[in-house]
C-alpha cells in the first residue's frame, strides 16, 4: 500500500447496481466532480450478470411500496417516485438497452441476456468519465478534517462525500459479503439483523424426495400465534432438499426474520387455492358420486399433481386404490385438512450461499430519503441492498437499487 493519499470529490464503495447507477447518475448532475467507483472484485457487476437466469429482470412496471419489507414504506415509496419506474425504462433506452415487459409487469432487456444490461451501464460510465477501480476492497473508513478517509486494500482515499453501496450477504463469493454493515456501524449506524431472502427452504425429513422436480399452484401462510402472520399465492418447487418457486422464496425471508423472534412459527400450504373447506369437500363430494366409482387416486389426481397426492395418501395411510365414496366422514375431513393446511415442516433455508437478497441492513430511520444521507453522520450516503429493504421476486430489488442511487446522486 502507498503512502500517497488520493484525494477526490466523491467515493463510492462497491460496483454492484446500485454503485454504478450512483456514479452516473451523480456524474451528469455534477460533471465538474471528480468520482471514484471502488470495489473489492476483479471483475464488476457480478450480480448483474447472474440475474434473472442470466437474462436480468431490470424493473418491474408495477412497482409500489406494498411490494417491499424492511424499513418504513412512506421512505421507500418516496425513494420509488423520486426515481419510478417509466425513468428506469427510458434511462436503459438511452444507454442502448432497450426492455420489454413479460408476465406480471416483469422488465428484461430486449436480447434477453444480462451482459446487455451491464454493458450499456459501462459504456455510459466510460463516456462520462468515471474512475473504476477494481481490486480496491475498503478496510476501513475513518471521519478526518470533516471529510472522509478511506482506507483501501490498494491506498488511501479522501473524500469529503462517500456513498456506501456494498450490498447485503448473499452470493458472498461475488464480493457482497457483508463488510458495509461493519463500516456503516463504525460510523455510528445501527443494524436491522440480516436474514437470507429469496432463498429456498429445507424440509425436515426424505418424503419431499419423492416430488423433486414438481411444482404446483399454492397459498402458503405464515401461522404465528394460531393466526396467519403473512400470505402468498404462486408456484410452489419441490426440490431434493425441500422447497422452492415464486411462493416459496417471497415467503423465506419473513420466515427468518419471523422465526428469530418466535420459534413456534410454522408455514402451511393450501394446494387448493381457490378453494375453502365448504367448496373443497363439496368438489370431492360431486366427483366421488360421478359414475364408475372413482377411486381415491383417481379423484385426488383432479386437484393436484398425482405424485403429490399419492404421497400425501400414503403420509395419511389411506387406500388411493379404495373407492373415495367409501371414505368415511372423519376420514374425508381430515383428508380436506391436509389439502388445505398442509404443514411443511421446515428446518432452515439454503443460506445466504444461495439468496437473492438480504433482509435487513441499514435502518432507515437512520437516513434522509430525500438525500439518502445519513441522519448520524453527516456527507455518507446510502443506496441499495445495504438498507433495511428487500423486493419481492420479479424485478423489484433492482428497482429499488436504481431509485435509491438516483437521491442518492441528487443530493451529492
Ligand atoms: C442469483 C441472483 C439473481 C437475482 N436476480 C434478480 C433479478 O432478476 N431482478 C432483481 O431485481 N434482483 C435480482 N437479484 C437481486 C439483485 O441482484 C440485488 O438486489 C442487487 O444487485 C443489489 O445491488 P447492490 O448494488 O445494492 O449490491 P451488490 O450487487 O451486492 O453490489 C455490492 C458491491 O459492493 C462490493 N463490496 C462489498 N463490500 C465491499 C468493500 N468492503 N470494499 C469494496 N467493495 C465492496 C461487492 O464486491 C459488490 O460488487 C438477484 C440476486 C441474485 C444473487
Amino acid at each position: 500500500m502507498s503512502g500517497t493519499v488520493t484525494e477526490v470529490d466523491i467515493v463510492i464503495v462497491g460496483c454492484g447496481a446500485a454503485g454504478i447507477a450512483t456514479s452516473i447518475f451523480a456524474a451528469q448532475r455534477r460533471p465538474g466532480k471528480s468520482i471514484m467507483l471502488l470495489d473489492g472484485a476483479e471483475k464488476i457487476g457480478a450480480k448483474i450478470l447472474m440475474s434473472g437466469g442470466g437474462r436480468c429482470n431490470v424493473a418491474n412496471r408495477n412497482a409500489s411500496a406494498s411490494d417491499y419489507h424492511g424499513g418504513s414504506s412512506i421512505f421507500i415509496r418516496h425513494v420509488l417516485q423520486a426515481f419510478p419506474v417509466d425513468k428506469t425504462i427510458r434511462f436503459f433506452r438511452d444507454a442502448g438497452a432497450d426492455l420489454h415487459e413479460e408476465s406480471d409487469g416483469k422488465l428484461f432487456p430486449a436480447t434477453n441476456q444480462s451482459r446487455t444490461v451491464l454493458n450499456a451501464l459501462v459504456r455510459r460510465m466510460n463516456d462520462i468519465g468515471i474512475r473504476l477501480c477494481p481490486r480496491h476492497r475498503v478496510v476501513e473508513v475513518i471521519r478526518k478534517g470533516g471529510g472522509f478517509q478511506i482506507k483501501t486494500s490498494a491506498g488511501i482515499i479522501a473524500a469529503p462525500r462517500i456513498v456506501l453501496a456494498t450490498g447485503g450477504m448473499s452470493y458472498p463469493q461475488t464480493g457482497s459479503d457483508g463488510s458495509g454493515y461493519r463500516i456503516a456501524r463504525s460510523l455510528g449506524h445501527g443494524l436491522i439483523p440480516p436474514v437470507p431472502a429469496l432463498v429456498p427452504l429445507v424440509l425436515e425429513g426424505t418424503r419431499h424426495r419423492q416430488l423433486a422436480g414438481i411444482s404446483q399452484e399454492i397459498v402458503l401462510t405464515l401461522k404465528r400465534d394460531g393466526r396467519g402472520a403473512a400470505q402468498f399465492r404462486g408456484p410452489m418447487l419441490w426440490t431434493h432438499f425441500g422447497i422452492s418457486g415464486p411462493a416459496v422464496l417471497n415467503m423465506s425471508g419473513i420466515w427468518h426474520r419471523t422465526k428469530l423472534g418466535d420459534s413456534t412459527a410454522r408455514l402451511q400450504a393450501n394446494f387448493l387455492p381457490d378453494d375453502d373447506f365448504t367448496s373443497a369437500e363439496l368438489r370431492l363430494l360431486n366427483l366421488a358420486s360421478t359414475h364408475g366409482r372413482p377411486s381415491l387416486q383417481s379423484v385426488l389426481s383432479q386437484f393436484l399433481p398425482a405424485r403429490v397426492s399419492r404421497v400425501l395418501l400414503q403420509q395419511m395411510e389411506l387406500d388411493g386404490q379404495g373407492c373415495t365414496s367409501h371414505l368415511s366422514r372423519a376420514d374425508r375431513r381430515r383428508l380436506l385438512h391436509s389439502l388445505l393446511e398442509c404443514e411443511l415442516p421446515v428446518s432452515g433455508s439454503r443460506g445466504y450461499a444461495e439468496a437473492e437478497v438480504t433482509a435487513g441492513g441499514v435502518p432507515l430511520d437512520e437516513i434522509n430519503p430525500t438525500t439518502m444521507e445519513s441522519r448520524i453522520c453527516s456527507g455518507l450516503h446510502f443506496a441499495g441492498e445495504i438498507l433495511d429493504v428487500d423486493g419481492r421476486i420479479g424485478g423489484f430489488n433492482f428497482q429499488w437499487a436504481w431509485s435509491s442511487a438516483w437521491v442518492a446522486a441528487s443530493a451529492l
